[in-house]
């Protein structure tokens, strides 16, 4: 599956300065079992609030050459943060080819829930599925204990690699300013290719004509294609 693809491509190209920590060496940092509340009093600084920009997507894709187990950093780590930053996590997950029965529309599911359902001790996300963005405040006692996006990261590998037909995990945080500005729209345009696919996964008539996703299939390459190819 290509729909993602040029996405993909800007996102690795704008990133090409990151710091790259390859999973494998990586340990996870601890998670919890459900969201930790943690009080402004507790905070250190929090990520993508306070009117700092935020984004958060997630890009799927079959070619392994744009895939790997990796978490990517693009600005300052969490050890050397104090004071509220800009911030995006983007995911990129290369898997098996999506299917046009259950076991696809299973995959999205699942791919779905864990990107709102990992919870790194002493690190409290919020991920507003409407505006597209991801605030995290982040407590003094784990900036002390050494939190880094790197062990962060590898918390979010481990679970998402337990999705059926997930390969490889790429993880990139910034918390570059100018770097969120720029990958901000892709955040919309992630999500808008998401939703077609889980429409047209859902059975979506193939009628052009009357479609209201006819915007999402002129601009995405290979779109129009999975969907009226599903047909024949
Ligand atoms: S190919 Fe695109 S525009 Fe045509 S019916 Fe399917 S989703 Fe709608």
């Amino acid at each position: 599956m290509k729909l993602y693809d040029s996405i993909i491509h800007e996102t690795m190209a704008a990133a090409g300065n990151a710091k790259r920590f390859p999973a494998a060496s990586l340990a996870p940092w601890p998670a919890t079992e459900s969201s930790e509340l943690i009080m402004q009093r507790q905070a250190a600084f929090e990520l993508g609030g306070s009117g700092n920009p935020s984004a958060n997507y997630t890009l799927v894709t079959t070619d392994p050459a744009l895939a790997g187990d990796e978490v990517l950093l693009c600005g300052p780590d969490l050890p050397n943060i104090r004071a509220d930053m800009p911030f995006a996590r983007i995911v990129i997950l290369e898997t098996e080819e999506i299917s046009e029965d259950d076991a696809g529309h299973d995959m999205i599911r699942q791919m779905e829930f864990v990107r709102y359902h990992v919870f790194p001790k002493g690190y409290m996300v919020r991920v507003s599925s409407t505006s597209f963005e991801e605030q995290v405040r982040v407590s003094r006692d784990a900036v002390k204990q050494g939190i880094s996006f790197a062990r962060v990261g590898k918390t979010y590998i481990e679970l998402y690699k337990k999705v059926p037909g997930v390969k490889s995990v790429k993880i990139l945080f910034l918390t570059d300013r100018a770097l969120v500005e720029r990958l901000k729209p892709n955040a919309k345009k992630a999500d808008d290719i998401t939703k077609t696919l889980s429409h047209i996964l859902d059975g979506l008539p193939t009628d052009c004509g009357h479609c209201q996703l006819k915007a999402v299939c002129d601009e995405v390459e290979g779109m129009r294609e999975m969907h009226l190819g599903k047909k024949k």
